[in-house]
């Protein structure tokens, strides 16, 4: 049976409709489940801060939160911390260093301009980004309704990028690295740089996660939005006052920023009371691999003092219970030796 021309007609026309149709689902997903996605992100560029960033992860996983959670790794860092963030849950994402162009800056800073990498994180629609040396102790997943760009204001009227909330695009990023080395830091890093970039952010309006989607959406999206203190309180607003100067219940985020004390270094509870709470989650994620993390980064090492303070004390008390009991001869005998080996004893 021969077809009509007009049905021939059709029969193309229905190919060619299921074909576009295959060719635009398979073009589109990759962006749709792409563009989608929204992740918890913070950056490491050497192992001394991945205890940081074990303990954010805990404490980002104790908010009950959906979203992925990612750490960009640069070289520096080794397989044995890149393994660790893995089985806490981590998405270890590879990516190479960005130089800091700046002579003048704090040591550590050597790589933190790789931070700017997340401006480039186009597989999601929006990350929430937050340094190692941070700690979430409440949900802060309605970050995610932020605009464009996100970040809270310091006491200096300068944004701190210890927490951000960036839409990434390529193009952003593109234009952000043609002007590493010509924008100035005050901070000889990625928030000195921030900072220039963004002129005139002290003036940007404070983000509400309370305003409905219905309102947010009738309005330009701002190029720029204030975060409240809430998100990013940091233990230097704690020292001014020795206490939160901000509702302590709705405290979202801890930032540990006061010059190079981190709350990994253990005198630095002694100074800043708020490392208590850092502290306490370090405790939940207290494991083998965790005493090993000490040992590399030299953790230890500060407490030898004390370390040969008691051991002094010891051998004092356990000499003259040898010299003068006879309760414990086979105890006091290695003691002994030891002692008369040395010359002290006998
Ligand atoms: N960082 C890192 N290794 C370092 C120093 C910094 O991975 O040796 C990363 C880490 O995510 C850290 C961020 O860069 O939180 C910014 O550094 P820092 O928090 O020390 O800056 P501050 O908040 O004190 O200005
Ligand atoms: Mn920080």
């Amino acid at each position: 049976m021969k077809l009509s021309s007009i049905s021939k007609l059709g029969l193309v026309l229905i190919v060619l409709l299921i074909v576009n149709k295959y060719y635009v689902v398979i073009e589109a997903a990759p962006v749709t489940a792409s563009s989608n996605k929204e992740a918890y992100v913070t950056l490491l560029y050497g192992d001394e801060f991945v205890l940081g960033v074990r303990v954010l992860g805990k404490s980002i996983r104790d908010t009950k939160t959906s979203r992925e959670m990612v750490v960009l790794v640069s070289d520096g860092v080794s397989a044995y911390a890149k393994k660790l963030l893995q089985a806490d849950g981590w998405i270890v994402t590879p990516i190479s260093l960005l130089q800091n162009p700046n002579q003048v800056r704090p040591t550590r800073f050597w790589g933190v301009y790789t931070k700017l990498k997340i401006f480039n994180m186009t597989d999601y629609k929006k990350v929430v980004y937050l340094d190692a040396d941070t700690i979430v102790v409440k949900n802060i997943d309605d970050l995610f309704k932020c605009g464009k760009f996100c970040a809270n204001l310091k006491h200096s009227e300068r944004l701190n990028s210890g927490v951000m909330v960036v839409e990434p695009s390529a193009e952003l990023f593109n234009d952000m690295v043609s002007k590493v080395t010509t924008l100035y830091s005050y901070t000889g890093g990625d928030q000195g740089f921030l900072n220039t970039y963004y002129a005139g952010f002290e003036s940007a309006r404070v983000f509400n996660p309370e305003i409905s989607a219905e309102v947010v959406n009738s309005k330009p999206v701002p190029e720029m939005e204030r975060l409240s203190t809430l998100y990013n309180a940091d233990v230097g607003l704690y020292m001014l006052a020795n206490k939160w100067m901000v509702d302590e219940k709705e405290l979202r985020v801890i930032h540990y920023t006061l010059g190079p004390l981190k709350p990994w270094d253990w005198w630095t509870s002694w100074l800043l009371k708020p490392v208590d709470v850092w502290q306490v989650i370090e405790t939940s994620v207290l494991d083998a691999a965790t005493i090993g993390i000490w040992l590399r980064n030299g953790r230890f090492w500060p407490l030898l003092p004390l370390q040969c303070l008691v051991f002094g004390m010891y051998s004092f008390v356990f000499k003259y219970f040898c010299d003068y009991s006879s309760l414990s001869p086979y105890l006091c005998d290695g003691f002994r030796g030891y002692s008369l080996k040395y010359g002290q004893h006998g």
